[in-house]
C-alpha cells in the first residue's frame, strides 16, 4: 500500500469536535487506499501551559524534565484521534516517539532526529492496521530519555516520516490554506502561493515565518519530500494549499517571494572594545559557548584604537549574553566601556530567489522604509534575502508597506 503522511498543527486538534473533522479526513485518505501515518501537535495552547508550569517550578531547569513535561500534550491528542478513528471503524494505533521508535540526539528541548526504524509501524500495517497516530514533536535519545525537537517541531516529525517511510506525499494540516507572502494575520494583501522552493521556504521559516519549522524544510529539501502546506479546516481539491518544491518546478519569477517578521529580537551593543586583531573571536566565542544563537552583526569603525560592536540574539538569550561578556571581562579576555541591550527591536525580512538576478531589491526596501519613517538599525543580506532590525512599534507597518512596496499582493 503507498503510505501518505498527514499531520495536524494544534488548532486543528484543538477540540474533540476539531479531531473528528481531522478524522474525517484521514479515512478518507484510508478508503482512497493509503496506509496513513498521522502525526499530532497538542491542542493549541497546551504546550504554552506546560512550557509555563516548567518555568514556575525551576528558574535553571534540568532540560530532560522540560523535555518529559512539554512532550505530553502530544501523547493525549495522539491517544484520542486514535479512539475517535476507532469509532469510525478504521484500524488505528497510537505511537509515542520512544514506542516508534523515533531516535534523537541528546540535545534536550532541540534534539535531532536520528533514526526513525520503521519496521515497528510497517509490520502493524502488514497486519491489517490502516492509520498508525503518532505524537509528534518527541522522540527519545540514546540514553533512553524523552527528547522534544524543538518548538514546532511535529512539522519536523511529519517529514522526518515521509522520508523514513518513502510516502507519497507530506501533508501538513493548519489554520491557514497555505503558504502566503506574508502571514495573513498581519496583512490582509497577503497573497497564497501555489508553489514555493524550499530555499525560499527555508528562509522565510528561518527569518520567522512560523507555518512551517525550518528543520522540516532542511529535511524536505534533502530527502526530496513533497511536502504540501493546506487548511484543515476548509474542504479542498487535490491542487489546494501550497507546495514546496524545487526551484525548477517554479513558473514565477518574481524578485520577492515573500516578506518574514521576527518579533523576538534584541540588540546588544559592546559599547568602546579595543580594535585590535582576535577582538570578535574574543566576543563570539563565549557568546557561542554560553549557547547565544547571535544572528546579525555590525562593528563600527574604530576611532582612537576603539570601537563599538553590535549584535543581534533571541530576546530570552540577552541574560545569558549579558553574563557571558561580563564573565569574559572579569577573566581580562575583553574590555569594553558598556553593554546595551535594546530589548524594543524586530527583524523583517525580504526573500526570494529571484534576488540573485533581480538588481535594485536592497534600494527598494530600504526606500519603502524611509517614506514610512521607520529607521533601520542594523542590516544583513545573503544571496536570497535581506534582513533589517528596527524598532518594534514599527515592525507591523514595515511589513505591509514592503509587501505594497514588492506588490506581492499580484500574482
Ligand atoms: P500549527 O499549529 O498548525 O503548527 P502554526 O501556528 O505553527 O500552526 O503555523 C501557522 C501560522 O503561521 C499561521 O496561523 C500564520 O499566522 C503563521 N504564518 C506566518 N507566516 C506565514 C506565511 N508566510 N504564510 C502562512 N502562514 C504564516
Ligand atoms: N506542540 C509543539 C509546539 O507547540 C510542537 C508543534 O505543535 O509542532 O511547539
Ligand atoms: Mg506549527
Amino acid at each position: 500500500m503507498p503510505i501518505l503522511v498527514m499531520k495536524f498543527g494544534g488548532t486543528s486538534v484543538a477540540t474533540l469536535d476539531r479531531i473528528r473533522r481531522a478524522a474525517k479526513r484521514v479515512g478518507r485518505e484510508v478508503a482512497n487506499g493509503y496506509d496513513v501515518i498521522v502525526i499530532v501537535s497538542a491542542m493549541s495552547g497546551k504546550t504554552n501551559e506546560l512550557v509555563g508550569w516548567v518555568n514556575e517550578t525551576s528558574q535553571f531547569y534540568d532540560a530532560r524534565e522540560y523535555d518529559a513535561v512539554v512532550s505530553s500534550g502530544e501523547n493525549v491528542t495522539a491517544g484520542l484521534m486514535a479512539l475517535t478513528l476507532q469509532e469510525m471503524d478504521v484500524p488505528a494505533r497510537s505511537w509515542q516517539g520512544w514506542q516508534v521508535p523515533l531516535l534523537t540526539n541528546s540535545a534536550h528541548g532541540a534534539a535531532r532526529i536520528e533514526d526513525i526504524p520503521p519496521a515497528n509501524i510497517l509490520s502493524k500495517f502488514a497486519a491489517g492496521m490502516k492509520v498508525a497516530v503518532v505524537a509528534g514533536f518527541q522522540g527519545v535519545s540514546p540514553e533512553g530519555r524523552i527528547t522534544t525537537l524543538g518548538r514546532g517541531g511535529s512539522d519536523t516529525t511529519a517529514v522526518a516520516f515521509a522520508a523514513a517511510f518513502g510516502a507519497e506525499r507530506c501533508d501538513i494540516y493548519t489554520d491557514v490554506d497555505g503558504v502566503y507572502t506574508t502571514d495573513p494575520r498581519i496583512s490582509d494583501k497577503a497573497r497564497k502561493l501555489d508553489r514555493i522552493a524550499f530555499e525560499e521556504m527555508l528562509e522565510l521559516a528561518s527569518l520567522g515565518a512560523k507555518v512551517l519549522q525550518t528543520r522540516s524544510v532542511e529535511l524536505a529539501m534533502r530527502f526530496g519530500v513533497k511536502l504540501r502546506v493546506l487548511s484543515s479546516f476548509e474542504e479542498m481539491d487535490d491542487n489546494a494549499g501550497t507546495l514546496v518544491c524545487a526551484e525548477e518546478d517554479i513558473v514565477e519569477s518574481k524578485a520577492v517571494a515573500g516578506v518574514a517578521y521576527s518579533r523576538d529580537e534584541a540588540k546588544m551593543t559592546l559599547i568602546s572594545v579595543a580594535d585590535r586583531p582576535g577582538i570578535a573571536a574574543a566576543i563570539f566565542g563565549p557568546l557561542a559557548d554560553a549557547g547565544v544563537n547571535v544572528d546579525m552583526i555590525v562593528q563600527n569603525i574604530a576611532e582612537d584604537g576603539r570601537t563599538d560592536m553590535t549584535f543581534s540574539c533571541p530576546i530570552d538569550q540577552v541574560a545569558r549574553a549579558e553574563k557571558a561578556m561580563t564573565d569574559a571581562k572579569t577573566r581580562g579576555e575583553i574590555n569594553f566601556h558598556d553593554l546595551v541591550a535594546d530589548k524594543d527591536v524586530a527583524k523583517v525580512s525580504v526573500v526570494g530567489i529571484g534576488m540573485r538576478s533581480h538588481a535594485g531589491v536592497a534600494a527598494t526596501m530600504f526606500k519603502a522604509l524611509r517614506d514610512e519613517g521607520i529607521n533601520i538599525k542594523v542590516i544583513t543580506t545573503s544571496e536570497i534575502k535581506i534582513s533589517v532590525l528596527i524598532d518594534r512599534k514599527y515592525m507591523e507597518l514595515a511589513v505591509q508597506a514592503l509587501h505594497d512596496a514588492f506588490e506581492l499582493e499580484k500574482a
